[in-house]
């Protein structure tokens, strides 16, 4: 089985999946779909080289299944379908003591830090796991990290049945946030630029304003009665996007920061204080929202193949990472099949 590594300045190479047996508390996988994330993308442009020594197999969004167990482990056995939760938390200090694991300040990243999930055999701390319920499809459950995330922010914004959301940015995470959004009952709007995603969110049956066409703001309060969205979702990370996310809620709505902003950007605190908005930030998942993305891809409702661009073996990942990075090929989420 093959596995691709990051040798740094744009490339990678293509070798043999390394066999590590699993010690104790670990168990070994066999990898079946491995996602590119856009963390994926920011080091292949080498925007991590601090954090990433090469070469290095990265990823950290897939589904696998269990072919080998470490001692001590009893939760798990050969021929398990799970998926990793790839944030390893120290455990101890007072973040991990509060139970907040996903901002842990010393967090292994698994596939930043260490070998990630893209290659055919993975070796991986069994207590990261979660079990996979046999109906789910394994293409989907390589969705899950990212559903995951879009559990945590979506859990933060409190959407409820009640809310009117507006996502700014149809990338995956915020189409998954859009979904997870409907799946609450909320009505949903999704902003986007890029013609290919306006298209795509469209056919899921996503009400879609492009702001570069349309005034976002007149679209929300004439759809609100001139009040504003309840939450706003910022995932562009754009200085546009910080600018537009105070414009949209109405007085004491909700703004959750998703994006990962490169640098500082200008934002109207004079609004946050005028109508007392409540803005937060949100990062990575905890054990309930993979727990919730789990439930949710099991329940069938989501239309995941509509996210999935393309599926492809691992010996195409550089041309692959050329395409991402060039914009060339409109990509949602392209998956490699590792076990080939
Ligand atoms: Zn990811
Ligand atoms: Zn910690």
């Amino acid at each position: 089985m093959k596995g691709a590594y990051y040798e740094g300045n744009k490339r990678f190479s293509v070798g043999e999946s390394k066999i590590v047996p699993p010690g104790p508390g670990e168990v070994r996988m066999k990898v079946a779909y491995a996602g590119v994330c856009g963390t994926d993308l920011h080091i292949y442009l080498g925007h991590m080289d601090q954090r990433v020594k090469v070469p290095q197999v990265v990823g950290h969004e897939a589904s696998c299944e269990i072919v080998d167990v470490g001692e001590g482990v009893t939760d798990f056995k050969v021929g398990d379908h799970v998926v990793l939760r790839p944030t390893d938390a120290c455990g101890k200090c007072p973040t991990c003591e509060r139970g907040d694991i996903n901002v842990c300040p010393s967090i292994n990243f698994i596939g930043i830090t260490s070998p990630g999930a893209f290659q055919g055999s993975w070796t991986v701390p069994a207590h990261l796991l979660h079990k996979l319920p046999a109906s789910i499809n394994m293409v989907h459950a390589a969705l899950i990290e990212p559903l995951a995330v879009a559990c945590h922010d979506v859990r933060f914004g409190e959407v409820t049945d009640k809310d009117y959301c507006v996502v700014i940015g149809a990338g995956p995470i915020g189409v998954l946030e859009a979904l997870v959004c409907r799946e609450k009952g909320a009505r949903v709007v999704m902003s986007e630029v890029n013609p290919a995603r306006v298209k795509l969110v469209a056919e899921m049956g996503f009400e879609v304003v492009n702001p570069a066409e349309t005034d976002l703001v007149k679209y929300v309060m004439d759809a609100t009665g001139g009040d504003g969205a309840d939450v706003v979702f910022e995932v562009t990370g754009s200085q546009a996007g910080a600018e537009m996310m105070t414009k949209l809620p109405r007085t004491h709505g909700r703004i959750v920061i998703v994006a990962i902003f490169a640098e500082p950007k200008m934002i109207d605190l004079r609004t946050i204080l005028w109508r007392e908005y409540t803005v937060v930030g949100a990062r990575n998942y905890v054990k309930q929202d993979y727990e919730e993305a789990i439930r949710l891809v099991a329940s069938g409702n989501l239309p995941l193949d509509k996210i999935v661009s393309d599926v492809r073996p691992i010996d195409r990942v550089q041309e692959t990472f050329e395409q991402i990075a060039s914009g060339s090929a409109n990509f949602m989420k392209v998956l490699f099949s590792c076990s080939d």
